[in-house]
């Protein structure tokens, strides 16, 4: 989430929610909107304005902002402003990566999660209904993660139905350990919504329960096993998703065997390199490799499910660690907000291919990231 700063003009309480537009909108529908003027313009009725010069009526909720900071704001993003000026962008209007974080709790412990998360919180549900309220009717592909959605039990329920009544041209991704799932009548309920873009992603850590339920910190293995057939018994369209680092990379062949003979009906599998950012970084001694060093226990699994007709990708990873017969495997997968590429890429004749780096990776990332010469 990209975030910037402000400094209110006025006393917000709590949080104002808005839509950015920059064109003035007329009286009635100006309560989902923030307005971005140079003061010139009337602004009465927004839910706020932000400004780049201090406004003389102080009965308007303005947010003074540096002028290069509104600059990175587009009409259609979906922002939260709080009264000591932090301004959260929710939803970014150009982006095909946009994500609701449903809620910051979950029932696995996962030992290289890249979220922080908390044990209590009120319930985000009215909140993220809200945001879907303002989201562009254009939208592609939405996310929903956490956390765990599923721990919002009927709160899901409500969010994707949301989704499919205000958005039904948009792909709904969402991405759950799949634990909740071995509930048959929670999966009822959720498949009864008929959302028709409606994708759930599921990972699954290793091959055995051992490995798997050391990884997520809980005993999930046979519930997130039993979770991916309740989903299958509806026809639910449903993606696998494998994070690999120390612990799992050993094993990938065997994964893919397992996913391969237990779970045929999948639509996708994604290898993903890691986030070193979270619970990943306080225990990088344990998790990491260089992703150059597992290249080939990744290509044994991405060549024996690609083989057997599976559709299989690798997400998050850099070309010149990859080995070339990976690469049509490889997609642009990391967030536009928190993607990156070194210095040396600019040097690079497959940078317009390559997804580059995460953020965070760029104290630590493979020793083997050099720039490709076509000639
Ligand atoms: S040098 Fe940079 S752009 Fe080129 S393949 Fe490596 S990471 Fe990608």
């Amino acid at each position: 989430m990209l975030h910037l700063t402000g400094s209110p003009q006025t006393q917000i309480n709590g949080y104002i929610l808005g839509k950015i537009t920059r064109k003035p909108k007329g009286f009635t529908q100006r309560g989902d909107y923030i307005f971005l003027t140079n003061g010139e313009k009337p602004a009465h009725g927004y839910a706020a304005v932000f400004t780049a010069e201090l406004l003389p009526d102080k009965s308007i909720a303005a947010v003074l902002c540096d002028p290069q900071e509104l600059s990175r704001l587009h009409d259609g993003d979906i922002v939260e402003v709080h009264n000591d000026g932090r301004i959260n962008i929710l939803y970014e209007s150009s982006s095909d990566h946009n994500t609701l974080l449903v809620t910051e709790r979950c029932n696995g412990s996962c030992i290289m999660c890249p979220q922080s998360l908390v044990s209590r919180e009120e319930d985000k549900t009215p909140f993220t209904l809200r945001i879907i309220s303002l989201i562009d009717q254009k939208a592609q592909v939405l996310g929903i993660t956490g956390g765990e959605p599923t721990l919002l039990g009927d709160g899901l329920v409500r969010i994707v139905k949301a989704c499919k009544e205000r958005l039904p041209h948009t792909q709904l991704a969402l991405l759950s350990n799949g634990i909740r799932f071995e509930d048959f009548d929670y999966v009822k309920e959720l498949m009864l919504v008929q959302h028709p873009g409606l994708i759930i992603d599921i990972p699954l850590h290793s091959d055995t329960d051992t490995e798997h339920d050391k990884i997520i910190g809980v005993k999930g293995f046979h519930k997130t096993i039993k979770g991916l057939y309740n989903l299958a018994r509806f026809n639910q369209k449903i993606g696998i998703r494998v994070v690999i680092h120390r612990l799992n990379y050993k094993r990938l062949p065997q994964l893919a065997e397992f996913l391969y003979r237990n779970f045929p009906f999948v639509f996708h599998i994604a290898f993903m390199q890691m986030e070193t950012i979270g619970l990943a970084r306080e225990n990088i001694d344990r998790l990491w490799i260089d992703p150059h060093d597992y290249n080939e226990e990744l290509r044994e699994a991405v060549l024996h499910l690609w083989r057997r007709g599976m559709n299989v990708s690798i997400y998050n990873a850099q070309l010149c660690a990859l080995p070339r017969d990976l690469w049509p495997f490889a997609r642009k997968s990391i967030s536009s907000w928190k993607n990156i590429y070194l210095d040396e890429c600019e040097k690079c004749d497959s940078r317009g291919d390559c997804g580059g780096l995460f953020e965070s990776s760029l104290d630590l990332h493979s020793q083997y990231l050099k720039p490709i010469r076509k000639q």
